[in-house]
């Protein structure tokens, strides 16, 4: 076999045998196949596309190229969640510990935060103390002894999708549907899940712009679960405004932490109510009403904020995260006011990741330091009405001089209209292999 013919083969719009697409990731992976093969054979599935069965082998393949993690240690069906990624994403610091708290067990690997988009592992280390790099004896035995625990990934999950997402950054290669749906399976699969849970994202923060679009992701990917025997079901959320009102590491656990005394942001709760029900509903806890009404009670009777703060204290929390002292705060606060007057229609939610990011909160680099206490306080969001010289965010840093380009990038973000305009609703909706439904 030539990689040459491959790509000679997908330029022409054929369809590649499973055989084909694992020569190319496995000549990939040990170097074989070189980038520019690479990236010319993923431009050529970029604009000619792979079916589901190709999308399936190309998954199949990278999750075999690397390691594979282990959960059967762990008794009880072992659900997981995932987002397509997106700016004020706290969802995992609120719904891991609620699950939990309702007794399915947690055993999540996170990622860091890249250009404009947050991790769970930078949030989580933004507790003094937090440790998010755990043997894996001390992960199952975290598991089974408080029903959550949260690690980093290992190296070496999924590593040619790791290789091929380095490409794909840097050839305008990322926004594919069968490429996405197997880039992020793959990495679910090895991580050892059972049952998924996908937070897909739609809207002009996220990947896939249109509902359109976003559905079409979510079907190939709850195809691919189930082609893998993993039950895989998809919750399609808006992301045309940032999700709650902070951005930025430390800020996103305090607003997290409000969600779990049963207070934060409206649009928050709603996302992380629903999806917490669903990973519920897929470990068998009921109907998805009977799972709404376990995540509310958790919630009102404060056994999610207390499993909240075991996880945090058992990965080397120094306090509970809602003590003061389990956080730092920004010494610099800067009052952005309004320099126009208009109802918000939307958000670009990437400028406000960027901008946050200008603060001190994301890295430029993966090796680049972060600032915890940097970020943003969104006064006001998308369908609200705003006078001239309102208060609309707050910027927290610790370089005074970073504010001026924070500012100027986030004064981008707002889109303005004359007359009142309608919010779409936030769940917008509801895949699995059996049905669609649109809320
Ligand atoms: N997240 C991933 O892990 N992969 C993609 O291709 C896009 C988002």
């Amino acid at each position: 076999m030539r990689i040459v013919d491959i790509i000679e083969k997908k330029r022409d719009g054929g369809e590649l045998s499973k055989k084909e697409i694992e020569f190319f990731i496995n000549g990939f992976c040990d170097g074989s196949i070189y980038d520019y093969q690479a990236a010319a054979l993923i431009m050529a599935i970029f604009i000619r596309d792979l079916d589901s069965r190709e999308t399936a082998d190309l998954t199949h393949a990278m999750l075999n190229s690397g390691d594979k993690v282990e959960l059967s240690d762990i008794p009880g069906v072992k659900v997981d969640k995932h987002s397509t990624g997106g700016v004020g994403d706290k969802t995992t610091l609120v719904l891991a510990p609620i699950v939990a708290a309702c007794g399915i067990p947690i055993a999540k690997m996170s990622g860091r935060g890249l250009g404009h988009t947050g991790g769970t592992i930078d949030k989580l280390e933004a507790i003094k103390g937090f440790r998010t790099s755990l043997s894996r004896d001390e992960f199952i035995r975290n598991v089974n002894e408080i029903g959550i625990a949260i690690s980093g990934q290992t190296g070496n999950l999924a590593p040619a999708d790791k290789k091929l997402y380095a490409l794909r950054d840097v050839t305008a290669t990322v926004n594919s549907i069968p490429l996405i749906a197997s880039s992020i399976m793959s990495k679910k699969l090895a991580s050892g899940a059972e049952k998924i849970v996908l937070d897909v994202k739609t809207g002009s923060g996220a990947f896939m712009k249109t509902l359109d679009e976003s559905i079409q992701l979510a079907k190939e990917m709850v195809s691919i679960g189930d082609k893998m025997g993993r039950e895989t079901v998809a919750v399609i959320t808006d992301m045309n405004s940032p999700l709650g009102n902070c951005i930025g590491n430390g800020l996103e656990v305090q607003e997290a932490i409000e969600v779990l005394k049963g207070n934060g942001s409206e649009d928050l709760k709603a996302v992380c109510f629903e999806l917490a029900a669903r990973m519920l509903e897929l470990g068998g806890k009921g109907t998805i009403d009977q799972c709404r009404e376990q995540v509310k009670a958790s919630v009102s009777n404060g056994s999610a904020l207390k499993k909240l703060g075991q996880f945090a204290l058992r990965q080397g929390a120094l306090y509970v995260p809602w003590d003061e002292r389990a956080l730092n705060t920004a010494p610099v606060r800067h009052l952005v006011m309004a320099p126009f007057e208009g109802y918000i229609s939307s958000m670009k939610s990437e400028l406000v990741g960027k901008a946050s990011m200008v603060l001190g909160a994301g890295r430029e680099r993966k090796d680049s330091p972060i600032d915890y206490t940097a970020g943003i306080v969104l006064l006001k969001k998308t369908g609200e009405y705003v006078q001239k010289g309102e208060p609309i965010a707050q910027l927290h840093t610790s370089s005074q001089h970073l504010v001026d380009e924070a500012k100027e990038m986030l004064m981008e973000a707002y889109e303005l209209s004359d007359d009142a305009v309608g919010t779409r609703p936030l769940i917008l909706a509801y895949i699995d292999s059996k049905e669609i439904i649109n809320y």
